[in-house]
């Protein structure tokens, strides 16, 4: 039978940019001994007092369907969270919970943009933001963001792009460049928003992991609360990745939608961990930094070592989980690169090209392993980068 012509262009018929990935997987689950510093996801488990919260809601019976919306509570805490953190002024019903971030970029998306209409983002780019613009039926247009600008969009590139576009998707801190817009970018950013009469969807699910310089959501700017979408999540922040929670914030009409759409796909997120959410929101920042603490560790290691060498050239990540590194004075390309790693040093990466051709000659490193492999594979990756330059 024929699918939709929809669903079978999510990924544009071409490789999902995840080749490696899934060799490394299947070498792993050969036997084989292979660092792997792929996906986004940390090296410890959601904490046992989260899990016991978890727990306890579940025995105490809230494992029947939970309100579409979100738990009323949380809700409440998510709206204070973005209060204070993006000094605008926001309500429960400013809030949907929905089940992880990507859900949540889904669904905003959704909300904004009809089938043929062109949804701008930038390049590079979280690997899935072309097939999920292109599963709502619009049309991913990618605005380049430049290496030697440190990953950073030029607002005049995006307002080339922008003439009669729809909405904008951007994440700051960026995965896969570690960058994290600083405040003239993001009022750049909401400028154009305001002039071409963009929605603006601000994909925050690491505004906890900053290392160098500030967070700043563009929520804050002037105009900008009634056409932004803020994704967030509890994945990155609260190593949840497996228990699927997160939110959109914004404008109420927007939220509202968002609860029809809801109503009609996943009927909300169990209560027993939206119970467990609330739980781990009022742990506070404690807890999210020490959640954070050995990405921050582990990048200033490996800057420290990689500045002993001028092959791998990296690209400070100003925040999260990765680091960006420039493979081009090997020769190879990052997917060549990635997969002779892969196959000489059992050690896998990403290439750049899966993130879009922005990231072309670099391979993206997950800091996802304890200290002392991480250390170990960034030593038999530079080694093996100046073995290959010869
Ligand atoms: N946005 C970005 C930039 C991400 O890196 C990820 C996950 N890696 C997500 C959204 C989705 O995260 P989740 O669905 O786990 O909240």
């Amino acid at each position: 039978m024929r699918l939709s012509a929809q669903i079978s262009g999510i990924n544009a018929g071409g490789s999902d940019g995840w080749d490696v990935f899934y060799r490394a997987r299947a070498m792993v689950a050969g036997g084989q001994d292979v660092i792997e510093l792929t996906q986004g996801e940390h090296d410890i488990r959601t904490e046992q007092i989260i899990l016991d919260a978890m727990h306890a809601s579940a025995s105490g019976g809230n494992t029947g369907y939970s309100a579409v919306p979100g738990l009323a509570r949380l809700r409440q805490v998510v709206a204070e969270r973005l209060s204070t953190r993006t000094g605008v002024a926001t309500k429960p019903s400013n809030v949907q919970i929905v089940p992880g971030g990507q859900a949540g970029l889904f669904a905003a998306l959704r909300a904004t943009c009809d089938p043929g209409d062109r949804a701008l983002f930038i390049d590079p780019y979280y690997a899935t933001y072309p097939g999920t613009i292109r599963a709502t039926g619009a049309v991913p247009v990618a605005v380049a963001a430049r290496a030697e600008a440190g990953f950073v969009p030029d607002a005049t590139d995006i307002a080339k792009a922008a003439n009669g576009a729809t909405a904008l998707l951007i994440n700051s801190p960026n995965n896969p460049t570690g960058a994290v817009y600083p405040k003239p970018a993001i009022e750049g950013i909401a400028r154009i928003c305001r002039d071409h009469d963009l929605w603006l969807i601000s994909d925050e699910v690491y505004d906890t992991q900053v290392w160098n310089g500030t967070h700043h959501s563009p929520r804050a700017e002037p105009g900008m609360a009634e056409r932004t979408l803020v994704v967030g999540s509890m994945s990155k922040s609260h190593a949840m990745t497996g228990s699927r929670i997160g939110w959109v914030v914004g404008p109420e009409p927007a939220i509202a939608a968002l609860g029809d759409l809801a109503t009609n796909t996943t009927y909300g997120v169990p209560g027993f961990i939206q119970e467990a959410a609330i739980f781990a929101l009022a742990q506070g920042s404690d807890l999210e930094e020490r959640i954070a603490a050995p990405f921050r560790r582990r990048r200033d290691m490996a800057l420290q070592l990689l500045a002993g060498q001028n092959i791998l050239r990296v690209v400070p990540p100003d925040g999260a989980m990765y680091l960006m590194l420039d493979v081009r004075a090997t020769g190879l390309d990052g997917e060549g690169f990635a997969n002779r790693l892969l196959d000489e040093e059992a050690i896998a990466v990403m290439p750049g090209e899966s993130f879009g051709r922005a990231a072309a000659g670099h391979i993206r490193v997950a800091m996802t392993v304890d200290d002392a492999a991480f250390e170990t594979a960034l030593r038999r990756m530079v080694a093996a980068a100046a073995r290959w330059t010869g």
